[in-house]
């Protein structure tokens, strides 16, 4: 078994692209075969080095490993060159010299004439070949008959050879089009199964007469269908949908990605959660879906959070180390940060979210919103916060069943409801309403800190009445 995921480098790696290359990857990792990488990059105009890098780094983000490749087509001219001059040879290919202007019109004629718009094989039997004139090379479709192939997602699909064109496989300036190369490297690269978008439905009819003509074997075929948009629309960065590379950038987890991009258009069952493991295990690409899928981002967020919560809380805290220390936030200090991770993942999705939230465990506060402070820290405030500050101090086990007791004497004393002494601490402390329980975050923040922080905060409350 030997799969291939083979983009063409005009963008970054998109989920459309980024889900067919983990259906072809699981296909051979599931049968033991091989899965090859294969830029197709003779769009010269369209093809850039940005997104080589951009495919192949999403590639080794997610862990879709190849076990060929990356192998560029651009490489491959003169292998290309060989099989045009083969088909040449054997009368199966020729010279068009049509010019854009004969073309423009003779598509206007068949529209108006309501003709389906095709070549209508001009230079197939011309006897003459000239120097001069530029030319392409187009393949001699059979004009009859029929093409068929069974599809291992869509079933059995026929296409009679009269309503396809002589399709170009060499463009003026000598560099094969996109349906031969594919042709040659496929067979080359002794693909068994060719897995991709359903967009390419149309090309495989004219992929296989071109491997017949070639004397190639043919591969199997499994198209998969598109992912949309919740308007029912091509999915695009409208749709809120993002490349892999921000994905990763914005604090998603490989792992949730994966495990999201396997759900659209595949299920087991009722399962949601699928390790890599598993996904090669239960996958089967004849379960894919016919129907196209829905692209969800609120899911994708639940899946996110969901690997937040259970993979182990060192290895959330390498990514968010990372992601704190580009932001100069330095963790050198301060709380341990697979404890911030562990008090933080119930209540982020996204590994920037948690980011987020955990920045105020290495940074006090340094300006407070005008309007929380009016609201949290009256005059009342002042000796409450006063009384839990000496409390806190005496404490030598910082323990959080040591801080909630303190918290918990504080309340009693003044008559408090949590919220009437947490808000403002935490206001305090954090400069938000939000963060885990106060005796976690105060225990997380360290004693030192806590009482630092309480001392300016006291001056900062004494010094505004
Ligand atoms: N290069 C093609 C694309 O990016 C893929 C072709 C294929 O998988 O056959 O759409």
């Amino acid at each position: 078994m030997r799969t291939r995921f083979a983009p063409s480098p005009t963008g970054l790696l998109h989920l459309g692209g980024a889900r067919t290359a983990l259906f072809s990857w699981l296909h051979a990792r599931k049968y033991k075969g091989e899965f090859i990488l294969r830029i197709e990059d003779t769009d010269q105009e369209r093809s850039t080095k940005a997104a080589v890098a951009a495919i192949i780094d999403g590639m080794r983000w997610l862990g879709l490993d190849y076990d060929e490749g990356p192998i560029f087509q651009m490489d491959r001219l003169p292998r290309y060159r060989q099989a045009i001059e083969k088909l040449l040879d054997e009368g199966k290919a020729y010279r068009c010299y049509c010019s854009r202007e004969r073309l423009q019109a003779l598509h206007k004629h068949q529209i108006a004439t309501k003709q389906k718009p095709r070549y209508d094989r001009h230079c197939r039997e011309l006897k003459r070949v000239s120097a001069n004139q530029p030319f392409v090379l187009r393949f001699k479709n059979p004009t009859t008959g029929v093409v068929a192939f069974d599809d291992l997602v869509r079933g059995h699909i026929a296409f009679q050879n009269n309503e396809l064109d002589d399709l170009i496989i060499q463009r003026s300036d000598g560099t094969p089009t996109y349906n031969f190369s594919v042709v040659v490297d496929d067979s080359d690269m002794n693909i068994t199964t060719v897995i991709r978008g359903d967009d390419h439905i149309n090309n495989t009819p004219r992929q296989i007469n071109l491997l017949r003509a070639l004397n190639a074997a043919l591969p199997e075929y499994a198209h998969v269908p598109m992912i949309l948009g919740t308007d029912g629309k091509r999915l695009s960065k409208r749709h809120g949908a993002m490349s892999v590379t921000e994905y990763r950038e914005r604090g998603f987890l490989a792992a949730a990605l994966l495990n999201y991009l396997v759900r659209l258009g595949w299920s087991h069952g009722d399962q949601e959660i699928f390790d890599k493991d598993e996904m090669i295990s239960l996958f089967n690409i004849a379960d894919v879906h016919r129907a196209a899928a829905t692209f969800n981002a609120e899911k994708l967020l639940w899946f996110n959070q969901h690997y937040l919560k259970t993979e182990e809380p060192d290895y959330i805290a390498g990514f968010l180390t990372e992601l704190l220390q580009r932001r100069h936030v330095d963790v050198s200090h301060g709380a341990n940060v697979i404890a911030v991770a562990k008090a933080l993942r119930e209540r982020s999705k996204t590994l920037s979210e948690m980011a987020d939230k955990a920045t105020c465990f290495y940074r006090s506060v340094r300006h407070y919103d005008e309007k929380v402070v009016a609201k949290f820290f009256t005059p009342e405030i002042l000796p409450i916060l006063a009384f839990i500050k000496i409390e806190l101090a005496q404490l030598d086990n910082w323990r959080v069943d040591n801080i909630d007791a303190v918290v918990q004497r504080t309340l009693a004393k003044f008559s408090l409801k949590m919220p009437q002494l947490a808000q403002p601490l935490r206001v305090a402390l954090t400069g938000s309403t939000q963060s885990p329980s106060i005796a976690l975050t105060l225990y997380l923040m360290g004693q030192e800190r806590v009482m630092r922080d309480l001392e300016n905060v006291l001056a900062y409350i004494g010094q505004r009445e």
